[in-house]
């Protein structure tokens, strides 16, 4: 899994695949993917 992170308002998802919109601030723009420390 990945962390995908909104640009607009920081919303933080943990999915497989990136979101198609923020369910935060309803952005659609592009989540960016933010390196997760999870298990290595
Ligand atoms: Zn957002």
């Amino acid at each position: 899994m990945s962390l995908w992170q909104c640009p607009i308002c920081g919303y933080e998802k943990e999915a497989r695949c990136k979101p198609r919109k923020c369910p935060q601030c309803d952005d659609k723009r592009d989540f960016g993917k933010k390196e997760g420390e999870k298990k290595k």
